[in-house]
């Protein structure tokens, strides 16, 4: 079984979104110091690298993280890959036969940023029109291989809007940089955060 870990790690390299919490792990108790065992505590944003937003990202009575579906997040799973260099219009999405799918990852150059411990804002986002493109042909969970599915700064925030409002899960900071366009079968499992607007996720795909 081949499985293909698309999360990315969770470390001082990693790239945090503009004025989230990066990341970091603070040792508490150590056994070189004395410590008769090795405790951290971990510092980061809701929204830290490979993570699942709620529908309570954009909308304060909508669902937090622990009631996310999870027959959503596992399953059948398309991956496609988008040269578009700004962003993700449904004119870019309309070459690809989603009738079959309620889950697409998006691979675009993005995956190559995760090299740089920087933040990079001309990261390839989803326009409006991708976005409604996407809740139009059913599509449930949209995963994107940076750390926003939103083009940077983009005004009102309408991809989250029309993905998040209609109810469909959106994945962000995957690594799809050793992943082919196919069908896979993927396994999301963010944490069990009560509340949050967000959580980091293990996501790993099967090639089927
Ligand atoms: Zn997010």
């Amino acid at each position: 079984m081949k499985l293909i870990d698309v999360t990315v790690p969770l470390d001082t390299q990693l790239p945090t979104y503009p004025n989230n919490t990066p990341f970091s792990l603070e040792p508490i108790q150590r056994i070189a110091s004395g410590g008769h065992s090795n405790v951290s505590t971990l510092h980061m944003s809701a929204h830290t690298g490979t993570h699942v937003d709620a529908p309570r990202h954009f909308f304060d009575e909508g669902p937090g993280t622990e009631s996310l579906p999870l027959e959503l997040l596992v399953g059948r799973t398309r991956v496609i890959e988008i040269s578009s260099r700004t962003g993700i219009a449904a004119e870019d999405l309309d070459g690809f036969d989603l009738s079959e799918d309620i889950r697409v990852l998006i691979k675009t150059r993005n995956s190559q940023l995760w090299a740089s411990p920087v933040f990079h804002p001309d990261y390839v986002g989803v326009t409006e029109s991708g976005a409604k493109h996407l809740v139009e042909h059913g599509i449930k969970v949209v995963g994107v291989d940076y750390l926003s599915v939103e083009v940077f700064k983009n005004p009102g925030a309408p991809a989250h809007h029309a993905l998040l409002g209609a109810g469909t899960i959106v994945i962000e900071g995957l690594d799809l940089r050793d992943v082919d366009p196919g069908i896979y079968e993927m396994f999301c499992l963010p944490l069990r955060v009560v509340g949050s607007d967000g959580a980091p996720a293990r996501v790993v795909l099967r090639q089927s």
